[in-house]
């Protein structure tokens, strides 16, 4: 990471007299890890000399975060507050900071740090690098060694463990396996905190998962996999989003597949769209396209219209790009 910006981008937090920061709505494990370990870092024990205000802005996370420390502080109603710097992480446009979009528009200044090769650079200084795993790492990078405690490294932990699908995505370089290896030394759980955050589901969620196995179908020559839930499914179970959680990953390592598939009725005409790739198929640029946006090979959009025409217009997108592969 370039060393100047680094030193810009500490100074910038250094000098902010109160801060507010958000993530993206759904947060996902990186993006409440990164959240929490910036807040945690900036308002840790033994920096009572540090008086200024630092709100952390969130919608409601994953119960399986919730032993994080900090998650107990989280604001989910925008405060009337002005505040002087507003930062924002893993979020890669200004509309995935949903609720919390006014809070920054009232802001003096503006910071984020993110990995989403999407971004669309939404705010006055941005710290960008698609070549992290995750807003984790990147955090790592800004932060003082010996100033992550215990807990804020937890945190660190779980955001490069989720999104790097436990160190085996592409994303994950020897510089994240050396930033993993420097938090377990802090004494990270890390054991506990894969199994429990990451590999166990409830009994419902599994459910889910098998039930959206079972209606999957495999098209294109069996180059993709596609596989939807219907709002009535998903009220059957009682199921939130958070619950689909690892499902398109599942239907990701289906043996000759390149893209994967999830579509999941959230109104009637409208369906959220989460797709991943094993490498060929660019998704990000397929999400952006639908106005979404993501990474290379994980990536997701909200679409309109029937299912019919959500799957055939995005598998137009994905046989143009396997066809110039050549691989259908
Ligand atoms: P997931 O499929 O797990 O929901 O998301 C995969 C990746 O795509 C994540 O990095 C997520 O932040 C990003 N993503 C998902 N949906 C959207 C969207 O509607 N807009 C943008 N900009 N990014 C999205
Ligand atoms: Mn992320």
């Amino acid at each position: 990471m370039e060393a100047l910006l680094k030193e810009k981008i500490r100074k910038v937090i250094r000098e902010a007299s109160s801060i507010a920061i958000a993530g993206h709505v759904r947060p996902d494990g990186d993006c409440v890890g990164s959240c929490l370990a910036l807040y945690n870092y900036l308002t840790a024990a033994g920096r009572e000399e540090d008086l200024r205000t630092v709100d952390l802005y969130l919608e409601d996370i994953p119960e399986d975060f919730r032993f994080l420390m900090g998650s107990d502080q989280i604001l989910h109603q925008p405060k009337d507050v002005r505040y002087d710097l507003f930062i924002a992480l893993d979020c890669g446009s200004a509309d995935r900071l949903g609720a919390f979009l006014p809070v920054m528009r009232n802001t003096k200044s503006t910071l984020c740090i993110d990995h989403h090769v999407s971004n669309t650079h939404f705010t006055a200084v941005s710290l960008i690098d698609p070549g992290a795993s995750s807003t984790c790492e990147i955090l790592f990078e800004i932060m003082d060694y010996d100033r992550i405690d215990q807990k804020t490294a937890e945190c660190l932990y779980l955001g490069i463990a989720h999104d790097t699908g436990v160190f085996k995505h592409s994303c994950t370089t020897r510089r994240t396996m050396e930033i993993a290896g420097a938090l377990i030394e802090k004494g990270v759980p890390f054991s506990r905190i894969i199994d429990e955050t990451f590999y166990q589901k409830t009994y419902l969620q599994n459910q889910i998962m098998g039930r959206c196995l079972l209606e999957s179908i495999m098209v294109l020559n069996g180059k993709v996999i596609v596989s939807s839930i219907s709002r009535k499914t998903q009220e059957f179970y009682g199921a939130c989003p958070a619950d689909l959680d690892g499902v398109v990953d599942q239907l990701r390592v289906t043996r000759g597949v390149e893209a994967a598939i999830l579509i999941r009725e959230e109104e009637t005409q409208t369906y959220k769209v989460s797709m991943r790739s094993n490498g060929i198929v660019n998704v990000s640029r397929i999400a952006v396209y639908f106005g979404g946006g993501g990474h290379v090979q994980a990536a997701g959009c909200t679409m309109e219209g029937s299912l019919y025409d959500v799957i055939n217009n995005l598998l137009l997108h994905i046989e143009s790009q396997l066809k110039a592969a050549e691989q259908v």
